[in-house]
């Protein structure tokens, strides 16, 4: 079975063609500047088969783009499939699914009118990935199976008390507003493997998944489900991150906006694009050039590291007390599965909550592996995330249901 993994953003798109069966990536690439001046990217996993580097494509729209990826799979010479029929079905991410989805679905007209109601809560993810439906269906024809997978949707199943905002009530009843966290995918494979990796039953464990890249969350995984996670209404609370803030008291906002004669739009974005460990460091939101800036005497880089990682340790202590013990610590995403450093500084004197780190085993990056010491009662897993293969395990499961 192949499944085309679709993630679409405004003016670029993803893709990768992949086997969810036995995890075989066939093909991967991306389609940039749609709109603009289109430049195509293909990298064919197969042997002998031609990459094609940021060549240029006309791409007007994202339909022309997804034309471009269709050419390429099975072109004669350098394709990976012999025909479209080959393409057993698509799975797209989509950002936001709002309270309408708790899971991945098959994509219907009810459902395509039920992601755009979806779009006033994420603006800006959600009308491209509507769009990239919308594409493969005007060139795959509407007989080829399309799959929605939420970012949100793993976390449907925090309780009341995790997702509510103590703000007025009516705020959540009419306008949608309360916790609603990110990432899913990646947290649900990750518990996945997690699982699978302590030899028990994904209902039967307690896990901290700690999502560690550009954007960054953590996620208490109770029992296979998530409890609670530090994202919220949207990707800008919880964790410093790249360039977010993260949580901060909401009066800051009134006392700069008041005192720099800043409008909401302008403060917003500082908080979007020009906070987190950007902001703190000063020298950038790359965690490896902070690194790189502190071992040279810059002290604010180190600060923001510190944070960063002390911010994700007050997590891990929130979320074992929440769900009363934790089996694993699960560390992944870009940060997590390459920094022995900062994975070292997270989870370091928490001996007193059963996890001992074992810094020799620690010093490995992107495989699957046990990070803790032997007699740790709380296991910590190193586990490279995959949202590509979750995303076509989900699709895969919904067709042939
Ligand atoms: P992601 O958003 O998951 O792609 O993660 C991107 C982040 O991972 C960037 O801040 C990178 O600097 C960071 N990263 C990648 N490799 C390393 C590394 N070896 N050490 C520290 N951070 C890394």
């Amino acid at each position: 079975m192949n499944i085309l993994v679709i993630n679409a953003g405004s003016s670029s798109l993803k893709y990768q063609l992949l086997n969810p069966e036995n995890g075989e990536l066939l093909a991967k690439g991306l389609c940039e500047r749609i709109g603009i001046d289109g430049k195509f990217t293909y990298k064919p996993q197969v042997e002998g088969k031609k990459v094609l580097d940021a060549v240029d494509v006309a791409m007007p729209t994202h339909s022309e783009a997804i034309q471009a990826v269709m050419n390429a799979l099975i072109d004669a010479e350098n394709g990976v499939v012999g025909s479209m029929k080959e393409i057993d079905a698509v799975g797209h991410r989509v950002v936001h699914g709002g309270e309408a989805f708790n899971k991945s679905v098959l994509i219907t007209e009810e459902v395509m009118k039920a992601l755009e109601e979806c779009i006033p809560l994420a603006p800006l993810h959600n009308p491209a990935n509507l769009t990239g439906i919308n594409a493969c269906t005007a060139v795959m024809g509407k007989d080829v199976p399309q799959v929605a997978v939420f970012d949100t949707a793993f976390h449907q199943t925090m309780p009341a008390k995790a997702y509510m905002y103590a703000l007025p009530y009516e705020y959540y009843e009419n306008d949608k507003v309360r916790r609603y966290g990110f990432h899913g995918t990646s947290h649900k494979y990750v518990a996945g493997r997690a699982a699978a990796m302590l030899g028990k039953n994904i209902e039967d464990v307690k896990l901290i998944s700690c999502h560690l890249g550009n954007g960054s969350s953590v996620t208490a995984v109770d029992g296979g489900k998530s409890v609670d996670t530090s994202m919220g209404f949207t990707p800008l609370a919880g964790l410093p991150m790249g360039t977010r803030s993260g949580d901060l008291d909401a009066g800051i906002l009134e006392f700069l906006m008041n005192k720099y004669g800043m409008n909401i739009k302008e403060m917003v974005n500082i908080l979007n694009k020009k906070s987190g460990v950007q902001g703190v460091s000063g020298v950038s939101s790359d965690f490896r050039d902070l690194e790189n800036a502190f071992k040279e005497g810059n002290d604010r880089a180190g600060l923001a590291v510190d944070m960063f990682n002390y911010g994700v340790k007050k997590l891990i202590g929130a979320y074992a007390a929440a769900m009363g013990g934790v089996d694993a610590i699960i560390f992944t995403a870009g940060v997590g599965e390459n920094s022995a450093s900062q994975r070292l500084a997270i989870a370091s004197d928490l001996e007193f909550m059963g996890v001992k780190m074992d810094a020799e085993a620690n010093n490995v990056r992107g495989k699957e592996v046990v990070i803790s010491a032997a007699d740790s009662k709380v296991k910590v897993l190193l586990i490279p995330t995959n949202e590509e293969l979750m995303i076509a395990m989900d699709t895969a499961a919904i067709v042939k249901a």
